[in-house]
């Protein structure tokens, strides 16, 4: 448990250095705790040492976990690919999904988000290297999908996420960070208030915050090696 604070706080020490790298007050990017595979007991101590926000990407497992937390009124993030027949329990237990990359989830949320709850914030997922057979819009359909989250009732849309490919050797890894910058921008300048660049994880947080990542999602720095990995049935 010790060891658990410690590494977070070495991950704020490396989000406040990155920050300073690039000229941005420390408080604009957000630590958010990837807890996929760990069970409640690892996101309690994390509470327990401060951190608020939860990131999971199965949902039968996460909706177990809040079950037990429940007490700590913790801030749950799905950053997992969404089905069109998890919708509904997206919409009713968190706080944000960042993986909408298309227009039938998000009206799916929209109609199912509860009238009495806040806004559920959404992000759009771009396939910001291209890939094949990966989750996300195409960089060239993220601002015509940004337009129309942004028009769908119980839904706040909050800006971008991306995944990006694995490096090849000596490539520059701000590069697909910058890619999503400049998308990011080019939706902004089009009237639509994003203010959210959900991007780097545990290996390439830096790059990420340099090209003006405001989430961060970390997961094996904060918790250790994932051992194993579950799925949804
Ligand atoms: C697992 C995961 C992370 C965290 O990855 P680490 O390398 O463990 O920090 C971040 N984002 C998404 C979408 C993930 O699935």
């Amino acid at each position: 448990m010790n060891n658990l604070k410690e590494r977070l706080i070495l991950i704020h020490e490396r989000i406040a250095r990155a920050c300073a790298a690039a000229s941005r007050p420390a408080d604009s990017v957000h630590l958010l705790a990837v807890s996929k595979t760990f069970d409640a007991p690892a996101i309690r101590a994390a509470a327990l040492a401060g951190q608020r926000s939860f990131g999971e990407n199965y949902l039968q497992e996460a909706l177990a976990k809040q079950l037990v937390l429940a007490d700590l009124r913790l801030e749950w993030h799905f950053i997992g690919p969404v089905q069109s027949n998890k919708t509904g329990d997206l919409a009713a237990h968190f706080d944000w999904v960042h993986g909408v990359d298309r227009l039938k989830i998000a009206q799916r949320l929209s109609v199912a988000r509860p009238a009495d709850a806040p806004l559920l914030n959404v992000c759009v997922q771009v396939n910001i290297s291209e890939e094949a057979s990966k989750s996300g819009c195409r960089p060239d359909e993220a601002l015509a999908l940004c337009r129309e989250v942004f028009a769908l009732p119980g839904l706040c849309l909050r800006g971008l996420m991306a995944i990006p490919a694995p490096l090849a050797p000596g490539a520059d890894a701000q590069a697909p960070f910058r890619a999503l910058r400049v998308l990011f921008e080019q939706i902004r300048a089009q009237g639509l208030p994003l203010d959210t660049i959900s991007a780097g994880m545990s290996d390439d947080l830096e790059a990420a915050i340099a090209q003006g990542s405001t989430i961060v999602r970390v997961g094996s720095a904060i918790f250790g090696t994932r051992l194993s990995k579950t799925s949804d049935p």
